[in-house]
């Protein structure tokens, strides 16, 4: 038996804060068939986030050069910084027989989406707003006002989870949440659409 696979591309989003980020860091690391897309960023990097490996960090000129060559899959401006899926870091997992992970906004899934590319979408939302104010507060890695920024456009956000294929609940510890994950990813690997498989005669 054979199995003819084609890569996925997965979509996370969900409120910041609503721990996204924990999820897709659990993914990478249970599973080896997925890599996280490096997203070019104008935000400044936090305490230990690192050049090329959490984000591709540069300035607005940078950033406004790549919009022109046309290097994004999407943009979007969120909390009031840029962020970037660039096609080149897409294609090269792809090309790889890879799965791809996407860690973006509501805004850049909008994107994704209507690009007729095929995806898995994944909404992520905290047990309530009470628990995402307390665990954006918990992180420390914010200023008192882009934390009040993240929870004004959370709500906003949030009234686009129907347009995700699942929307997953993530309770505190996460791992109830994260099997949930993997269910739905091992279910997705399995879509004819991105599976043949070939029986030995
Ligand atoms: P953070 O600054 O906390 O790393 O990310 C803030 C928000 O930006 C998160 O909701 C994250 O999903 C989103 N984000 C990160 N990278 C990208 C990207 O490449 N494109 C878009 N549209 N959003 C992104």
């Amino acid at each position: 038996m054979k199995e003819i696979r084609k890569g996925m591309l997965l979509v996370l989003s969900g409120p910041s804060g609503a721990g996204k980020g924990t999820l897709a860091g659990m993914l990478i690391s249970h599973d080896p068939s997925f890599r996280f897309s490096v997203s070019a960023t104008t935000r400044a990097p936090r305490p230990g986030e690192v050049q090329d490996v959490h984000y591709h960090f540069m300035d607005d000129a940078a950033f406004d050069r790549l919009v022109e060559e046309g290097a994004f899959l999407e943009y979007a401006t969120v909390h009031g910084n840029r962020y970037g899926t660039l096609r080149s870091e897409v294609e090269q997992i792809l090309a790889a027989g890879e799965n791809v992970l996407l860690d973006i906004d509501v805004q850049g899934a909008r994107q994704v989406m209507a690009g007729g590319v095929d995806v898995v979408s994944v909404f992520v939302v905290p047990p309530s707003f009470a628990e995402l104010r307390a665990r954006l507060e918990g992180r420390g890695t914010e200023t008192p006002e882009a934390i009040e920024t993240r929870l004004g456009n959370a709500r906003a956000e949030v009234a686009e989870m129907s347009r995700y294929e699942y929307t997953l609940v993530n309770y505190a510890p996460p791992e109830r949440s994260f099997e949930c994950l993997r269910t739905i990813v091992e279910a997705e690997k399995m879509a004819n659409s991105r599976c043949t498989v070939v029986l030995d005669d």
